[in-house]
């Protein structure tokens, strides 16, 4: 017997049952998308391997171990993304619409990295993210943190996270920081781990954000980065504090937080939630200032965040179930006979066009009153339309409704509007 199929090992099917909650979250990103004034672009998902080599780093777990790389039939090397801002700096500088101008781009859609699947962390997962160009800050950098703050609380998921921040500084800041930091480390050499071991020369700033309880003292004890800015990025931070007090938003100043791509500099931000376990962080982004320039186009600031999908959906799903509504269409229309389906068919059509709102779910195939009308109560619809023998010869339709304890009608094809008006409401 053949194998029986199944999808790929970390990739989920989102199945109609839960599809609402998608619907919910990325409705309310592009609407939030445009109130402050970003516009949707759209990239591939696969790209010429070298641009994630080049922006995210070499040395990062991304690059290093996550990536989905294949060589394509003209023997050229690509990879599935793994993230946003690569593919949106590249294109960026592909169509010219970076330098010397400002831009606020809002992108969605999935990315893929090879990581062990457990909950909250998969092989296809789905970011939604904000990139801006040619913005200094600190204004802008507050002004994303208000746009996800603002998202919580549209999904009533305020309670449930809190905002760290920090500043990486800029090249000069994290070298004397980072010679600092690997004198340290190699004071305490014997007590690290090996991913620490192994990063101490080549990315000795990971090791802050190492997940191991055995490391917590170290880390703790580390030097501070924030203690090697200098005026510029020192009073970028200053800022950009200063706007988050002056907005009422909380937040923790975590020197730890360092991020897992290379690209990042001054601020860097996360929101953490205590109610997913280990995979935490639902949404993360900073200051990429030099990587527009580091990908071969002209210097410009520039910021963004991604936030992950799955573990958003996860937390609503927790808290808020009650609260995402389903959409489903309002009326469940049921024939029997011929003639009846011919004008039901027509009635169907007649409600879509003047109340769109409404929708139709029009039962197809036959079957017993009895299994009809089972279908129409699990369809969701709040009523049953009937058109039948009787209503047929009487020129009727009679109504059931199937949420609310009122009596069926028998409505004459006149008043049929006001009945419908009726459930629109
Ligand atoms: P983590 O520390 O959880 O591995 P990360 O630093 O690798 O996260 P980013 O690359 O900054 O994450 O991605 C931003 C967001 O995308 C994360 O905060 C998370 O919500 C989501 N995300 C990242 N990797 C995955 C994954 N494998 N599965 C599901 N969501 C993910
Ligand atoms: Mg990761």
């Amino acid at each position: 017997m053949s194998k029986r199929l199944q999808a790929v090992r970390g990739m989920n099917d989102l199945l109609p049952e839960n599809a609402h909650y998608w619907q919910h979250v990325e409705g309310a990103l592009r609407h939030l998308a445009c109130c402050y004034g970003y516009n949707e672009i759209r990239l591939p998902i696969v790209e010429p391997t070298e641009l994630f080599c080049r922006s995210i780093g070499d040395v990062t777990d991304i690059v290093e171990k996550e990536m989905y790389t294949f060589e394509d039939r003209n023997k050229d090397s690509l990879s599935l993304r793994p993230e946003g801002t690569a593919g949106c700096v590249r294109a960026g500088i592909q169509h010219g619409i970076l330098y010397n101008q400002t831009q606020k781009f809002w992108y969605m859609g999935p990315m893929f990295r090879h990581e062990r699947p457990q909950k909250g962390r998969y092989r296809q997962f789905h970011q939604f993210g904000l990139e801006a160009f040619g913005f200094e800050g600190p204004d802008i950098d507050a002004e994303m943190i208000l746009f996800t703050a603002r998202l919580w609380h549209q999904l009533g998921l305020q309670d449930h996270l809190s905002l760290q921040i920090n500043s990486l500084g800029d090249k000069a800041e994290r070298q004397a920081h980072r010679e600092q930091l690997i004198a340290y480390l190699q004071q305490h050499h014997e007590a690290l781990d090996e991913d620490s071991k192994r990063r101490l020369n080549m990315n000795p700033l990971r090791i802050l954000d190492s997940k191991n309880p055995a490391m917590a003292k170290i880390i703790a004890d580390a030097p501070s980065l924030l203690d090697c800015l200098e005026v510029d990025s020192r009073l970028h931070f200053e800022g950009l504090r200063e706007l988050l007090d002056a907005a009422k938003i909380n937040y923790d100043i975590n020197p730890c937080l360092v991020r897992g791509l290379d690209y990042y500099s001054k601020t860097v931000f996360e929101w953490v939630t205590t109610d997913l376990g280990a995979q935490g962080t639902v949404c993360a982004g900073g200051r990429f200032d030099v990587l527009v320039e580091q990908l071969g186009g002209q210097a410009t600031p520039a910021l963004g965040f991604a936030l992950g999908l799955e573990r958003l959906v996860a937390l609503l799903e927790q808290h808020c179930p009650h609260t995402v509504p389903m959409h489903r269409a309002s009326i469940y229309l049921i024939t029997d006979g011929e003639a009846a389906m011919k004008k039901g068919i027509l009635i169907a059509e007649d409600i879509r066009t003047h109340f769109p709102k409404l929708g139709v779910n029009l039962h197809c195939g036959g079957g017993s009153f009895r299994s009809k009308f089972k279908r129409a109560d699990k369809s969701g619809a709040k009523a049953a339309m009937i058109i039948g023998e009787d209503e047929i010869a009487n020129d009727t339709v009679s109504i059931k409704f199937l949420r609310e304890d009122k009596q069926q009608l028998v409505v004459e094809a006149d008043q049929l509007q006001q009945v419908l008006i009726s459930l629109t409401e």
